[in-house]
């Protein structure tokens, strides 16, 4: 056994202490983790209520001012949303979703010069307002002036025996 190999209490002493302060951080991570929704801040799925209620207050402030800022300027009113577009779940999945970009392109800790706000306006903004004319069915609820349910009718897909027996064969 070589001097290399053998304890040195000096150093154990040090790796204890170390050891100490782990343990006391440690149930703090665990918190943090545990606290964190799963699939992020924004996925609506699995937000607790009170992160869910104060996304949907941030929802609201962006696209009120999105409205007043482009909507109400464009020439073609078919663009706009009715009153009622909380209540068309396209809709608030893509405003996040915009929202969320939008951020992300005006974040004032990147101050250098980018490309990040034409890439909003032309990657996010504009192909999501043709996406919401072409899919979120509001036309109608616009047009009308009041919410009609947006879905055809059709049930929407849930997990079924035969969904889970034919992953469980192709695995
Ligand atoms: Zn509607």
């Amino acid at each position: 056994m070589s001097d290399d190999d053998e304890l040195d209490p000096m150093r154990i002493e040090g790796l204890d202490a170390r050891l100490v302060n782990v343990e006391k951080i440690l149930p703090d991570v665990f918190d943090m983790y545990e606290l964190r929704a799963p699939g992020g801040p924004y996925y609506w799925e699995a937000l607790p209520h009170d992160q869910a209620v104060k996304l949907w207050n941030e929802l609201g402030k962006f696209v009120a001012w999105r409205d007043s800022r482009y909507l109400t300027n464009l020439a073609d009113p078919s663009y706009r949303l009715p009153g009622c577009w909380y209540r068309h779940p396209i809709a608030v999945e893509e405003l996040t979703a915009l929202m969320v970009a939008h951020r992300a392109a005006y974040d004032t800790r990147s101050a250098k010069a980018s490309t990040a706000l034409v890439d909003w306006h032309h990657r996010a903004l504009w192909p999501t307002l043709d996406s919401l004319k072409l899919r979120a069915g509001m036309a109608g609820c616009r047009d009308r002036g009041e919410h009609r349910e947006p879905r055809d009718g059709s049930k929407a897909f849930r997990m079924t025996e035969g969904y889970l027996r034919y992953g469980d064969m192709k695995s």
